[in-house]
């Protein structure tokens, strides 16, 4: 039984992500699962946080997170979609926020093989060597 499934997205390339919530969504139908989308901004050094202008971290945060509901709307995440932006490294906080909602499956984009010599992109790499659900790589 699959109750929730999470959906890692990185923003800046969501046409990675479009497989992984038509398949998410399509489980999460038969399963009468809840979706998590989830996005991780990733932390800035402090070298270069300290001269940043005033309020330009408040805006770029909410510009992802609009960016994030933009994307659900645009690949018809349904309405109780719940949407969670994270800051850190995008692999370590997928598998916390995994835990952290109780995820029982997280459904994760992967480089097209032919695109570069990967056989597996390394954030889902690490995601598939660390989760404690089971994790659904898409290509
Ligand atoms: P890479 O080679 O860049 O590590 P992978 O092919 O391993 O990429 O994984 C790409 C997938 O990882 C994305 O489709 C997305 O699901 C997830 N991902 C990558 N970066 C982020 C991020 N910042 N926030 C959420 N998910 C991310």
């Amino acid at each position: 039984m699959i109750r929730k499934i999470l959906i890692p997205i990185d923003v800046a390339a969501d046409d990675l992500g479009r497989e992984a919530m038509a398949l998410a969504k399509e489980l999460a139908a038969n399963h009468y699962a809840k979706l998590v989308l989830l996005t991780v901004r990733e932390t800035m050094p402090g070298y270069v946080s300290i001269h940043m202008p005033e309020g330009l971290e408040e805006k770029m945060a909410a510009a992802v997170s609009d960016r994030l509901n933009e994307i659900a709307e645009k690949n018809g995440m349904p309405d109780s979609t719940e949407k969670l932006v994270r800051n850190g490294n995008p692999a370590a906080e997928i598998l916390e926020v995994a835990e952290e909602t109780d995820a029982d499956m997280i459904v994760i984009s992967s480089h097209d093989p032919g695109v570069a010599d990967y056989f597996i992109g390394s954030v889902a790499a690490r995601v598939v060597r660390h989760a404690h659900c089971s994790v659904l790589v898409v290509r």
